[in-house]
């Protein structure tokens, strides 16, 4: 069943006062079922890949100085946007060419009504073995037992200041207390996984490293710094006034802790460390420095339908005609293998090659992580 527009009323729940309308119940027939497997989705590189991030919105409530202007942008919504069920059954076409990880992200995932319905369908997916949430936490609470019950094995919260003036002046709102309960809550509630992002900036937040470094004492979670990059809707990034790179964090992190040792984590986590008697882990993430293309392994949906090979890259391949027009798993692959074919090597040589060519930032419709799916 395909959810109509009145059922599906993501903007409904945007404002956190907001009434939250009861999600539709049923999902596609994929779920509990086991289809042979699709052979592997791979590039010219010999890169393989499992790990699908899905933007559910491009909504949001909050307007990080960073990610967004304070008007918002031209947010798609309706029928522009994937439905649930066809979500869930991109995702089983996924996981037959061996996906096993999925990440919801956005905009803001939580202002989806229907959220645990598609943690439910995804965590039911067979071969999907991990299902992910990158969340602001402002909403978290209210779903938070929900999402554990659905199969949600991870969390990442993004928390940019630990302080409340600081944290209104970068999101726009009012929030941290809310934040900071919601990575407690999901700690006690015993999510596998909880994660903390951190976009550090020069002149916003940098000096709160050390703090969020020590968050890592007592608190059992992994602390991720991530580099500052050029998705900021054109509001601060030009001045280049704001970059602070990984190279000065992991440097910093040595002053401070003294032969602190390096320790595992994700494939980009490539700079992973545990102060020694720390519960917690800290994760430097060179995202606009791009030493990390070499382990890509993610695919990127935008909640519009449009696969991105690259984050780096302007290049799109539309899978909500081919999903809309209820094309087979087949069908739904060879879009994705086209998109995994024509894969940069990095993400340099995607921003090179991208066949939409920037002259101003309007030129391309995305000019928000909002839009394209952080
Ligand atoms: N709204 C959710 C959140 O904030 O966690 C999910 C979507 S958000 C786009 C996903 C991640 O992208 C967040 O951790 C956010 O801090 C990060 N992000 C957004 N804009 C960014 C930028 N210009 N540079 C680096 N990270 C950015
Ligand atoms: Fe919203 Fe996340 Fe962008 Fe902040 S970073 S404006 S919370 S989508």
């Amino acid at each position: 069943m395909l959810y109509n527009d009145s059922s599906f009323r993501d903007e409904a729940v945007c404002d956190p006062q907001s009434n939250v309308v009861a999600a539709p119940s049923s999902l596609p027939a994929t779920a509990g079922s086991h289809p042979s497997p699709l052979p592997p989705l791979q590039d010219q590189f010999g890169r393989t890949f499992d790990y699908v991030r899905i933007a559910v919105t491009e909504k949001c409530n909050l307007r990080c100085t960073y990610c967004m202007p304070e008007e918002g942008v031209d947010f798609k919504k309706g029928e522009q946007i994937l439905q649930a069920d066809e979500i869930v059954r991109v995702i089983g076409s996924l996981a037959r060419m061996g996906i096993k990880k999925v990440r919801f992200t956005g905009g803001e995932p939580l202002v989806r009504k229907d959220i645990v319905k598609l943690v439910e369908g995804a965590a039911s997916t067979p071969g999907i073995k991990s299902v992910h949430l990158t969340t602001n936490g402002i909403l978290f609470s209210r779903y938070a037992k929900d999402l554990l019950s659905a199969g949600l094995t991870g969390v990442n919260i993004s928390l940019d200041s630990l302080d409340a003036d600081k944290f209104q002046r970068i999101t726009r709102r009012t929030g941290v207390e809310k934040v900071l309960d919601s990575i407690r809550l999901a700690l006690d509630l015993g999510f596998p996984r909880v994660k903390v992002n951190i976009v550090l900036m020069r002149g916003f937040n940098e000096d709160e490293f050390p703090a969020f470094c020590e968050l890592t004492k007592d608190m059992g979670v992994t602390v991720r710094f991530i580099e500052f990059m050029p998705f900021d809707a054109h509001q601060i990034w030009e001045s280049g006034e704001h970059f602070a790179s990984a190279e000065n964090m992991v440097q910093q992190l040595h002053t401070m802790y003294p032969g602190i040792g390096e320790t595992s984590g994700t494939r980009t986590e490539h700079h992973i460390f545990q102060v020694p008697g720390y519960k917690g882990k800290i994760a430097i993430i060179p995202a606009f420095t791009r030493s990390l293309c070499g382990n890509c392994s993610r695919i990127r949906l935008t909640a519009d339908g449009k696969i991105r090979n690259c984050l780096y890259s302007d290049d799109e391949y539309d899978l909500r005609p081919v999903v809309r027009a209820n094309g087979s798993d087949d069908e739904v692959a060879s879009v994705f293998r086209k998109a995994f074919h024509e894969k940069a090597k990095d993400g340099f040589e995607s921003k090179k090659r991208s066949s939409v060519k920037r002259v101003n930032i309007s030129d391309v419709g995305r000019v928000s992580m909002t839009q394209i799916g952080g």
